[in-house]
């Protein structure tokens, strides 16, 4: 019996690296990850993300007891930060991968492996991934709320980017005039705000100018804080916690109403180490939409927590051949 339509999924940070094969119902199938160590350079990673791409295939051959072989996979998808040209398959330059500065990683690795490969955006295919497992039938805009704010916009089943590929750098549309300094040269975007890296370190800040919060012990004994403790915090009614987790979910409701306007999705999926917080997170941006939007008409896209979590990156890439492929996993 042929094996299902699969396809490999890669998912390219700055600090890990995670292949998987993934079928078209965007169930992973085998995986394997390592930390990317990008500070090798383009050359080295690119070796391993072969060798990654080996691995996760003989694996599954190996637990089937099958023969599939590199070329009855569909082909290969890479999820890589940007900015990138998808339609040069080349990173241009990115912020977490020194050194990496106008490669060609989609004609390399097509070239090295011989099958077909597409590269995107990470934000844009974490977001064709919740898409695509929500059974691909709603316009969904996602926001990876994480070191910094990815982001991607799903219209009629395509990646909108845009003519300069940009498109959907909606960590960075400005919420507050003359607001916090972004790391991106502006001032105000949301990332400043509503990444879960920006929460920690404004907490962290707060308590470092002497501030009480239940997380002062922690702080002071060098703990790493995942964002989503501020949310339990604030929700136990510490102050500090509460004003930085609240201003985020008030900027994060801003960013869902412009989103509505601008795009109209019907869901609008908030992932990545802010949104592990789940209802702490989406009950509150949704008390502040109420206060935010307009009164014109009723409808407003449903907020979600992400499907994938953290296998949104790999399962996404998957499916930049996979719903090329076939445009809806069925069960
Ligand atoms: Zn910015």
């Amino acid at each position: 019996m042929d094996p299902r339509p699969m396809a490999v999924g890669i998912d390219l940070g700055g600090s890990n690296l995670r292949a998987a094969l993934v079928d078209d119902r965007a169930r992973i199938i085998t995986h394997v990850g390592q930390p990317t160590g990008a500070d090798r350079g383009p050359d080295a990673v690119i070796t391993d993300m072969v060798a990654m791409v080996h691995h996760v295939i003989d694996e599954w051959c190996r637990v089937t007891e099958s023969t599939i072989r590199l070329d009855t996979v569909l082909g290969v998808g890479v999820g890589a930060p940007g900015p990138l040209s998808v339609q040069r398959g080349r990173i241009i330059r990115a912020a977490n991968l020194p050194g990496w500065s106008d490669v060609p990683l989609r004609d390399t690795l097509s070239q090295r492996l011989g099958v077909r490969v597409e590269l995107d955006n990470d934000g844009n295919v974490a977001a064709l991934g919740e898409y695509w497992v929500r059974g691909s039938q709603h316009d969904l805009v996602m926001l990876t709320l994480g070191t910094g704010v990815g982001a991607g916009v799903v219209m009629d089943g395509k990646i909108v980017h845009g003519h300069y590929e940009n498109a959907g750098e909606l960590g960075h549309m400005i919420v507050v005039p003359d607001g916090l300094a972004c790391n991106c040269g502006q001032r105000g975007c949301l990332e400043a705000y509503a990444s879960a890296s920006n929460v920690v370190r404004r907490v962290v800040e707060g308590i470092q100018s002497g501030e009480p919060s239940c997380l002062s012990e922690a702080v002071r004994r060098g703990e790493i804080i995942p964002a989503s403790r501020v949310g339990e915090c604030a929700a136990d009614g510490d102050k500090l916690c509460e004003r930085i987790w609240d201003e985020a979910c008030k900027m994060l409701a801003i960013a869902c109403v412009n989103i509505q306007h601008a795009f109209n999705p019907s869901i609008i999926v908030l992932g990545g180490g802010l949104g592990a917080a789940g209802s702490a997170l989406l009950d509150r941006v949704s008390r502040h939409v109420q206060d935010q939007r307009w009164s014109l008409h009723d409808d407003f896209p449903s907020l979600e927590r992400s499907r994938l979590g953290a296998d949104a990156g790999v399962v996404g890439a998957a499916a930049l051949i996979l719903t090329s492929h076939d445009p809806n996993p069925t069960d």
